[in-house]
């Protein structure tokens, strides 16, 4: 079997993680700054700030945002339910643009049109490691004076021109088991504005700077040194993943190009992808459905993923919700019924490529 995903931690996280159990500081602590430190110099900004997981990355984000009752949040329709319920936990109401298919990410035009009187914040999702266009997005948020938290959960390490994505605005990251990086579960939330990241901190500690000294109200969103010393040794190793992962796709991509009814997905010029995921999309030129080479993978033993199968909104709790509005989005209404994720990940060997391609390539009757 060849999964979807495979976590594999090294020994240098196993010593890190006994030296926390002996310290007996099991809670947030120097393992925590540290992991803090080495990820904001991966991304290329000046703080990072720790928290229990992704989406109480999100949340937090959009709490240092000031959003009051009404305030509008435009995020991409085709993404991880956490991207919307943090909206919602944050107090805002959702709106949705939809996206471009060449690169799964919210679509500026329709951003662009989304944006109204009420709309306070612009939340792109880096979509399978792919950064959004930013080229695009970030003159549009200081156009209109609008905050902008980028959805980076699997971008961690891609960029647009040279810039890191996280860096453009305040950047929310997950480091849970699936993700490129992973602590279990955790977050990280990433800017340059040292007073933003003031205002995390103090948030993510019960709203408290000094003890029993409360400046807001705040939460328990701290993440653990037992957490945090599992992901310090990843970070040294990151790029050769990223590499592997690059290295992955560019194979896939060659050995899967001529199929007809399968479209493949690229990096985009000036954008640096860190391939969360390899999603392919099966056309409806396809001689098969989706659903028949899902059955021909897993038969034969390669894993693969729908990420996502339905618009975000498009389930019964969000229907009738007073803040979630949902737009039409027919790009992302295709996607969901087309997309395809294949194993990239750092841990597959050559061999590994090799036969998913050919069960792929059997799969869609290439
Ligand atoms: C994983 C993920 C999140 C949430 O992260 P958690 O750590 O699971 O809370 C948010 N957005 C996207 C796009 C994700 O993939």
């Amino acid at each position: 079997m060849i999964p979807i995903s495979v976590v594999r931690l090294d020994e240098q996280a196993e010593q890190l993680a006994v030296e926390v159990i002996r310290s007996g500081r099991l809670a947030q602590g120097p393992m925590v700054a540290r992991l803090e430190h080495e990820f904001a110099a991966l991304v290329g900004v000046e703080h990072a700030v720790a928290v229990n997981n992704g989406t109480t990355a999100l949340v937090a984000a959009l709490q240092v945002c000031d959003l009051r009752p009404g305030d509008e949040v435009v995020t991409s329709p085709f993404t991880f339910v956490a991207t919307l319920n943090a909206i919602l936990e944050a107090g805002a109401t959702a709106r949705f643009a939809d996206i471009r298919e060449d690169d799964f990410c919210v679509d500026p035009q329709a951003l662009a049109a989304a944006v109204g009187p009420r709309t306070k914040v612009l939340m792109p999702v880096h979509l399978y490691g792919q950064p959004a266009d930013m080229d695009a997005i970030v003159p549009l948020a200081q156009r209109h004076g609008l905050g902008l938290v980028e959805d980076a959960a699997q971008a961690l390490g891609a960029g647009v021109g040279g810039r890191g994505a996280g860096g453009f605005g305040l950047g929310a990251f997950s480091l849970y088991a699936t993700k490129n990086l992973t602590t279990g579960e955790g977050g990280m939330i990433t800017t340059n504005d040292a007073g933003l990241a003031d205002r995390l901190r103090v948030l993510r500690n019960q709203g408290m700077r000094q003890r029993y000294e409360y400046e807001v109200a705040g939460h328990n969103y701290r993440l653990t040194d037992l957490q945090a010393a599992l992901g310090i040794p990843q970070l040294t190793t990151y790029g050769d993943n990223v590499a592997r992962r690059r290295g992955n796709a560019a194979r896939l991509t060659a050995g899967l190009a001529d199929v007809a009814g399968l479209r493949l997905p690229a990096e985009l010029p000036g954008r640096s992808h860190v391939w969360h995921q390899y999603t392919v999309l099966v056309g409806e030129d396809a001689p098969v459905t989706r659903d028949e080479v899902i059955a021909r993978l897993t038969e034969q033993g390669v894993g693969c993923g729908i990420y996502y199968p339905r618009t975000v909104y498009d389930y019964d709790c969000y229907r009738e919700h007073p803040r979630v509005v949902a737009d039409p989005a027919p790009v992302a209404e295709r996607v969901a019924r087309q997309c395809l994720s294949l194993p990239v990940h750092h841990h597959l060997a050559d061999g590994d490529v090799d036969r998913i391609i050919e069960v792929v390539r059997k799969a869609v009757g290439a």
